[in-house]
């Protein structure tokens, strides 16, 4: 019964993983969602507004206190200045927002050029507005940029570069070279660029994100996209935006007016006052993180996983041919019964067979979950 425009996109991974943990009872570290929620004056701003009759539509583009939240974050953080009415909308999280920008700026045939490993819907949106992706592999170990094959993967029909940094799934934070590199890319062949930085906060050991936008000549051709639910662990609330020019950002409004409308009105005051007045929750939250990335990457080597200590975001790489595995999927959905852990096979992320043995595992869960999760796996035969 399928259109064609889902010709061969499987089922996100990820409910499928998280459908496994309830049904094993497996401790989850496949999904990224934290285990426990952010800010309680953040909550009560939400309830507040619910109980005080912030209920009915949201302007398209959003509430004007959240836009101009946000465009007071952008500059708070990165000197970017941007105009809340024509440079700012709100999107029901970042995924609505690659979705959007990408039925709203890609035509028929277009090329995108994309990071591979990619996530999910950015392949699957892709293909539903008529683009055809052009994957430039970041490649284990080091899952660094390289700037020859992202110029390779350029041809007379690409128009667009999908980024994504902090990179999930490797956990890749690009350097200022790799970003010069992009930027040189597309200004050299007049490329846009759609980047997803909703992990921009989550980033360790003294490892900056820099959005692309910042860099010169940048801005013009750059549609930056984020969220609240990282950030300040709301994810169930997709609460997410797009900024950047006028032009790129009303291509996002234009095709978002037609999906979802306008997005959630109680929760978007809510994040409005989460940008504000809670400015310090998303850095205590990465010295937080950083912690239970150590615990897990210890964790995983000692179960004799060669583990990719990442820069930032929720997620570790494993390789697991040391254990004898070669396919990540069977290792993941022989894992419940095994140990009682779920993790992401990453294969699903590529057009090549580069991660074809590569495993995700979420640490942004609380330190007891995951010494329980790394017990399970020290105690059972992970062998193949
Ligand atoms: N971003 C989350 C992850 O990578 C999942 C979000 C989703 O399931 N769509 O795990």
């Amino acid at each position: 019964m399928l259109a064609q425009r889902l010709d061969g996109i499987p089922p996100t991974i990820f409910s499928e993983m998280s459908a496994l943990a309830v049904r094993t009872q497996s401790v989850n570290l496949g999904q990224g969602f934290p285990d426990v929620d952010g800010p309680p004056a953040v909550i009560a701003r939400a309830v507040q507004a619910l109980e005080g009759g912030q209920n009915q539509y949201a302007p398209g583009p959003g509430v004007p206190a959240l836009r101009q939240a946000i465009a007071r974050h952008q500059l708070r953080h990165y000197g970017l200045e941007l105009d809340p009415d024509s440079q700012v909308v709100v999107t029901t999280g970042c995924t609505e927002g690659v979705a959007a920008a990408l039925l709203g700026l890609v035509n028929p045939g277009d090329e995108v050029v994309v990071l591979e490993p990619y996530y999910d819907s950015y392949t699957a949106m892709i293909q539903m507005a008529g683009g055809v992706r052009h994957p430039v592999t970041l490649r284990a170990p080091s899952f660094r940029l390289d700037a020859d094959e992202l110029r390779a993967a350029v041809t007379p029909r690409t128009r667009f570069v999908l980024l994504n940094s902090p990179h999930n799934p490797t956990g890749t934070v690009l350097t200022a070279e790799e970003l010069r590199a992009v930027a040189d890319v597309a200004l050299e062949h007049d490329l846009v660029v759609i980047t997803d930085e909703v992990y921009e906060h989550l980033v360790y050991d003294g490892h900056a994100h820099v959005p692309l936008a910042t860099l010169p000549g940048m801005f013009e051709r750059t549609l930056t996209l984020s969220s609240a639910g990282k950030s300040y662990s709301f994810t169930g609330w997709k609460v997410g935006w797009a900024t950047g020019p006028a032009e790129l950002v009303g291509a996002v409004l234009a095709a978002k007016q037609w999906l979802t409308f306008t997005s959630g009105s109680p929760l978007q005051p809510a994040v409005a006052h989460a940008l504000d007045d809670e400015p310090d929750f998303p850095s205590a939250l990465a010295a937080d993180l950083r912690a239970r990335r150590d615990l897990l990457c210890a964790g995983l080597a000692e179960v004799g996983l060669d583990v990719r200590v990442p820069e930032g975001t929720y997620f570790a790489t494993t390789d697991i041919s040391g254990l004898g595995w070669e396919d990540g999927p069977a290792f993941c959905l022989a894992l419940p019964e095994r140990a009682g852990v779920v993790a992401i096979p990453t294969r699903g992320f590529y057009d090549s067979d580069a991660g074809r043995h590569l495993v995700r595992w979420a640490f942004c869960k609380e330190p007891a979950v995951i010494e329980e999760g790394i017990a399970r796996l020290a105690r059972a035969d992970l062998a193949r």
